[in-house]
């Protein structure tokens, strides 16, 4: 057989193996049954970054300091040190709060405890896992190898490796759940959410945050509201403020299959740089690919079906015309 035939016989069965391979995407994973999360509310804040205080105090973790200004955590973005940050949208003059135009709004950032969360469905060694109760990503340190493939497997770009330290380590968010902190496993609160003065940041069931998320969103701009504080479930306090005209949805609701932290704000969400997502998660479109390519290893197998098919009848036609000759 020429070299030119076997390669484009080659071809033309791989892709022909491929055309007819049919690609099982799962669904996305569902919510865990007792899931756990946190309300953020960005038209609640005020910027005042007692969530950052307390979640470096709950962690252990030191203030990122500017100069020798050490009383006050300077940290601009997630970091190995840093778990959870206020960021800000600016516009113009920036002086109404929650306005696109002229106006200024805040941002928390952390970990979003994705209910299929990507940094889970790739890491290699099972270092990243998410509680089948509660939904609570935890992460392994014991058993990290230090990849960094969970970086690349979020899309809220979360997880941060430590390059200062010779062993190297990710580090985000648990939660307040991971050994030796364990506030929700013994009925707590998150640090965060605790701190937090005003309830922007508000911890709870998943069920009952969306629920309270929705019921904000279909209150009537102006209306005076008692915002729930600390855990939506038992607030032991409450705010008092005018609702604000709320964006029409819930972030989390649904993105990439749902996250079990979920925001709320006035100004549309690419301001405040949450990433372009759609209804599926990626780790249900991955692992669907794979487990139907190397189910049975059908895709290798079906090719390989196809050029012995190919090879068999070229020989048997080469045989034939040498019949011919003779
Ligand atoms: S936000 Fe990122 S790090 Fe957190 S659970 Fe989702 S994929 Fe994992
Ligand atoms: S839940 Fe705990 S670790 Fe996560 S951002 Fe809040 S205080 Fe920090
Ligand atoms: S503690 Fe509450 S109000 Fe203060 S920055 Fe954090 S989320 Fe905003």
């Amino acid at each position: 057989m020429q070299r030119r035939k076997f390669f484009r016989a080659s071809l033309g069965a791989a892709s022909a193996a491929l055309a007819s391979t049919v690609v099982h995407a799962r669904p996305n994973l569902e919510p865990a049954p007792q899931a756990v999360g946190m309300l953020y509310d960005s038209t609640l804040c005020v910027g005042c970054k007692a969530c950052v205080s307390k979640c470096k105090e709950v962690n252990g973790m030191p203030p990122v300091s500017m100069g020798d200004q050490v009383q006050s955590d300077f940290a601009m973005d997630l970091g190995p040190k840093t778990l959870n940050v206020i960021k800000i949208y600016t516009d113009g003059k920036a002086t109404v709060k929650d306005s696109e135009k002229d106006g200024f709004a805040f941002e928390k950032r952390s970990c979003m405890h994705c209910v299929d969360p990507g940094c889970v469905s790739v890491c290699p060694v099972s270092s990243l896992t998410r509680d089948p109760l509660t939904g609570i990503v935890s992460y392994n340190a014991d058993v990290c190898i230090g990849c960094r493939t969970c970086m690349t497997g979020c899309p809220y770009n979360v997880p941060q490796y430590d390059y200062d330290n010779p062993i190297g380590q990710i580090h985000k968010c648990q939660m307040c759940n991971q050994k030796g902190v364990e506030r929700i496993s013994k009925g707590g609160m998150t640090g965060c959410a605790e701190a937090c003065p005003t309830g922007a940041t508000l911890f709870g069931s998943r069920e009952a945050l969306l629920a309270e998320a929705k019921r904000r969103i279909a209150l009537k701009p102006g209306e005076i509201y008692n915002y729930p504080m600390g855990d939506v479930r038992k607030p032991n306090k409450f705010h008092e403020k005018a609702v604000p005209q709320y964006q029409s949805h819930v972030w989390g609701e649904k993105e990439a299959g749902g996250t079990n932290v979920m925001h709320l704000s006035a100004i549309s969400y690419d301001k405040l740089s949450m990433p372009p997502l759609g209804e599926r998660s990626a780790a249900s479109i991955s692992e669907g690919v794979q487990s139907t390519v190397y189910a049975y290893m059908a895709l290798p197998a079906m090719a390989l079906g196809g050029l012995s098919w190919i090879v068999r009848r070229n020989t048997e036609v080469a045989n034939q015309d040498e019949g011919d000759k003779t």
